[in-house]
């Protein structure tokens, strides 16, 4: 990295699924003092252009399918000059390939670049926040250093300190998926990564690997619970779950120990892009009472705090509200972006995160609803506004509104109410096929439309979304 220029100060992007190259390329570019920005190897064109207009990286790193998709993409943005392709043949002459630019070293004469300080940027990672499209969530080096550091003083080292096997299946785009495996790394225990979920071959490395600790997202959960095929293998090694990035319900979690024999217990993290990953934590420390289904206690070094959604007063135990927090995991800001970063931080310096929630007596803190846009497909983050966006690209859409529909499996799917302009006939599936094209495979209307005649909105016309979800409720 350092032989071909990359520095402080650069901005360096990484498209790809979970493969070797990505990994390794994002560890040496932010040794290099670099930051990182990661993008979904599946995002649209209209997403690639969004997220990259806002980072501008001067190079870009992306697997062989994220170059046989969007190289035109990345090639028409003007501030990237340099084109790495991380894995298999080159999509096209003249392409520079990762393994071109892998050196014999001698390890013992590696120094990392120590003009890197603890606040600058390492990462880049996108997320809607609470409202509007996808902004730069800005991570800096000791967000990342206190990230790990709480979890090495959590318990997530459950079969030994210095040797389990971990399974991870979360993209290594999304912050959880980034700091948990950056974090396995460094407490030099085996991870086992897998690029998406294919049930066979999930279940088929747990046995042959004797995973001892699944990182995963409820739907995963939901398979382990149901999935008849679960039962045709040997998981005995698991010792532990986690699970991050949507709500998982009680009913779930205890289904599953009950086909996992020396499974102690799935535990879970709540939290967001902009606190890093986890901002709390299902521990099991002596003395600490696990609460199954909650989103645990908040993590060492961080304040939260539960506030009336109207006034802003804090609320005390069992009151529902905004849950905020503030301490060092929390995001230096968003990336060119001081009026979002300012919107989402209240004046004693907390962030707000949309979600609603409430604490008991034992400061243990349960995540009840989501104030905000954001829907939660199969964990991925899907920011309606892209979607509306795409949409009223359409020209006989007049009006549009796009919420979070409950899955059992999905958690949520992206549901569109239409107003279709006047005397048109439109129909579901040919706006489908027009989204399609245009949205990323998470991003799609997994839900459907429903046609209306008008869009319920406030006095100012924001959108009454949870007048829409209401609707979906009832029907
Ligand atoms: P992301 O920035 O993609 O990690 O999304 C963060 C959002 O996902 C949070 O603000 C919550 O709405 C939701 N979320 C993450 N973890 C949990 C959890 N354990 N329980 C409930 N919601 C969660």
């Amino acid at each position: 990295m350092k032989k071909i220029g990359v520095k402080r100060g650069d901005v360096i992007a990484f498209c790809g699924e979970n493969i070797n190259e990505f990994f390794i390329g994002i560890l040496s570019t932010i040794c290099c003092g670099a930051t990182v920005t990661t993008l979904n190897v599946m995002y649209s064109e209209d997403e690639i252009n969004h997220v990259l207009n806002i980072s501008k990286p001067s190079m870009i790193f992306g697997s062989e399918i994220a170059f046989k998709r969007n190289l035109g993409v990345f090639k028409s943005l003007p501030f990237i000059k340099n084109f790495v392709q991380l894995n298999g043949s080159p999509v096209e002459r003249g392409i520079q390939t990762f393994s071109s630019l892998l050196l014999p070293t001698d390890p013992n004469m590696y120094e990392p670049a120590l003009e890197a300080r603890g606040d600058d940027t390492a990462f880049i990672l996108y997320s809607s926040g609470t409202t509007g499209l996808p902004k730069g969530v800005m991570l800096t080096h000791l967000n990342a250093l206190y990230t790990s550091e709480v979890f090495e003083h959590g318990e997530l080292n459950v079969v030994d300190k210095s040797c389990y096997t971990l399974l991870t299946i979360v993209p290594w785009y999304h912050a959880y998926g980034l700091m948990s495996t950056i974090n396995n790394v460094l407490l030099k225990n085996t991870s086992v990564y897998l690029s998406g979920f294919n049930p066979l071959q999930y279940l088929k490395c747990i046995q042959d690997y004797k995973v001892n600790v699944l990182l995963v997202v409820p739907p995963i959960v939901v398979f382990l619970a149901k999935a008849p095929i679960v039962g045709k293998f040997d998981l005995s090694s698991v010792n532990k779950i986690w699970c991050g990035a949507a709500p998982l319900n009680s009913e779930t979690i205890n289904e599953t120990l009950k086909r996992l024999p020396n499974c102690e217990g799935i535990f879970q993290g709540y939290g967001m892009t902009e606190t890093s990953v986890a901002a709390t934590k299902d521990i099991n420390k002596d003395g600490v009472v696990r609460k199954p289904g909650s989103g645990g206690y908040v993590l060492p070094g961080l304040r939260a705090k539960v506030v009336n959604i109207e006034t802003r007063e804090r609320l005390g135990p069992y009151c529902e509200g905004e849950i905020c927090f503030k301490g060092p995991v929390i995001m230096k800001g968003y990336a060119n972006n001081k009026k979002a970063t300012a919107e989402i931080t209240d004046d004693e310096g907390y962030l707000n995160t949309g979600d609603i929630g409430y604490y008991d007596d034992d400061g243990c803190f349960f995540v009840v609803d989501r104030l905000k846009e954001l829907i939660k497909y199969k964990g991925h983050q899907v920011a309606p506004a892209i979607i509306e966006r795409v949409l009223l690209q359409h020209s006989d859409v007049l009006e549009c509104g796009v919420v979070g529909a409950p899955d059992e499996l999905a958690g949520e799917l992206p549901t569109a109410f239409v107003v279709p302009k006047p005397d048109v006939t439109l129909t579901e599936r040919e706006l489908l096929d027009f989204t399609n094209e245009r949205l990323s495979s998470t991003s799609r209307l997994h839900g459907g439309i429903i046609f209306v005649k008008e869009i319920p909105k406030n006095a100012s016309g924001k959108i009454l979304r949870r007048v829409l979800k209401q609707r979906i409720a009832e029907m």
